[in-house]
């Protein structure tokens, strides 16, 4: 039994069903779930360790719900940076092409490390592509080592060129080889809350590089097991008309049709989403990962999100995979959110009626996606708060900071509005992540330097 205490935060932000925002509050913890959530005062004095947060906020954990690890190798890459979805994959898919087990594992702990600095204590990743006898094993080792949880999808691509696909042949594995590796994975390593460190969830890659056979499948097996189910949906424009023309659905159609609705998928993007197609996820309990740089960065378009927000649709925030980002920080997801949705708001893409004033999407709002919303989407209900049951996953800003300067009339709001930080400390079921701005677990320096090696090796 160990017991840590945290106290004297200038606040502590709860997100707990009052969105209780406490000050001078603290945390008391055992065994890697929260006890106590409330006013120092009001919390026990001593444990085994104290933390002392004077002068910081306190924030729940951030939640992750779309990545692609491997891609913090290719970032910027110069013959990527001005395409769009489809031009983008196919510039990527030969340099991807060439990754290694090391890479994986190097990757994971660069794109974690960056989620931990930037608040994050569970994300989500979707690792749908396999070279050189690259495994899934590979991510979930180094995500150990650094100590957030994961949700580690196993993705897959079975529809080459050769095929009507995008991916290119020698990128794709056998569907059969798929779903018993899928199999191994999650018996292997699926762990179930409260507190699971580990989840898998089946992720056959988008529409237009599986089949409906396999989306099937992966999805019968999911349900034998009680996994979630992810993919891509609805992200581009080019899918839609992919989906009509190869299958004579539109992409929510064709996922209705494959039997891939319900509470245990959600989906990355649902950009292109009509009013009854959002009212299918409404109604079915879809949850989308929506992920504002990535859409502006491949040029996808808008999602809908106040229209999803104002449906009840569970949804929470993604950086998306590094090469469409270029980056893996949560808090700056957070602050693009915010601003992606006002600035929809006002060009007239809301759709709301003239008597209504156009929505403005508030600091906390995006909050609430980043946390709670997300821990609805992957379907963890002992996470995305600061209340007693639930894990013991927080971190922590210093406010006195340049960049809140001028801001500490309102610090949530700060967080969000100021330019994005790098935080103080993250704690994961109790543990530290990030310590005094400084990662506990790998050594930095040298993780940035074999990661620009094999970054070197893979895009020459
Ligand atoms: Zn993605």
């Amino acid at each position: 039994m160990t017991t840590f205490l945290i106290k004297h935060a200038s606040v502590l932000v709860t997100m707990d069903d009052h969105r209780r925002e406490i000050p001078d509050g603290g945390l008391f913890m055992r065994d890697g779930f929260i006890e106590k959530a409330g006013p120092t005062s009001e919390l026990p004095q001593s444990a085994d360790e104290i933390l002392n947060l004077d002068g910081h906020i306190v924030l729940p954990g951030l939640i992750n719900t779309h990545h692609h690890f491997y891609q913090t190798l290719t970032r910027a890459v110069p013959a990527a940076q001005n395409a769009n979805l489809f031009n983008w994959l196919k510039t990527l898919y030969p340099i991807w092409a060439r990754m290694t087990p090391d890479d994986i594992y190097i990757s994971t702990q660069t794109a974690l490390a960056e989620l931990a600095f930037s608040g994050c204590t569970t994300a989500s990743d979707h690792l749908y592509i396999f070279p050189n006898s690259s495994r899934l094993d590979d991510e979930i080792h180094a995500a150990r080592m650094i100590g957030l949880r994961l949700h580690a999808s196993r993705g897959s691509m079975s529809l080459g060129e050769s095929k009507g696909g995008l991916p290119p042949d020698r990128v794709v594995e056998e569907e059969s080889f798929i779903l018993r590796d899928s199999q191994r994975l999650i018996e292997t390593y699926h762990e179930s809350p409260p507190g699971a460190m580990t989840q898998i969830v089946l992720a056959p890659c988008s529409p237009f590089s599986v089949t409906g056979e396999l989306m099937r499948e992966s999805a019968a097996l999911a349900r034998q097991y009680g996994i979630h189910l992810h993919t891509h949906l609805a992200e581009t424009q080019d899918e839609e008309v992919f989906c009509q023309q190869l299958f004579g659905y539109r992409p929510v159609a064709y996922m209705q049709h494959l039997d891939w609705v319900g509470e245990d998928v959600w989906f990355a993007h649902s950009v292109h989403v009509s009013a009854a197609e959002i009212a299918v996820y409404a109604r079915t309990g879809c949850g989308v990962a929506h992920c504002p740089t990535s859409n502006m960065r491949l040029a996808s378009g808008f999602a809908p999100v106040y229209e999803m927000m104002r449906a009840g649709i569970r949804l929470g925030l993604g950086v998306d995979g590094s090469a469409s980002n270029d980056g893996s920080h949560l808090l700056e997801e957070v602050r693009q959110a915010m601003l992606m949705a006002r600035l929809r708001a006002a060009l007239g893409g809301a759709s709301l009626s003239s008597e209504e004033a156009p929505p403005i999407m508030t600091a906390r709002q995006v909050l609430e996606l980043a946390t709670r919303g997300g821990a609805a989407v992957l379907g963890r209900n002992d996470l995305g708060s600061l209340e007693p049951g639930k894990c013991a996953d927080f971190f922590a800003l210093n406010l006195n900071r340049l960049d809140y300067a001028g801001a500490l009339q309102d610090p949530v709001a700060a967080v969000v509005f100021c330019a994005p930080q790098h935080v103080d400390y993250t704690v994961v079921g109790g543990k530290y992540v990030v310590k005094e701005g400084q990662l506990a677990s790998v050594d930095l320096a040298n993780l940035i330097e074999k990661h620009n090696q094999a970054s070197r090796r893979l895009v020459g």
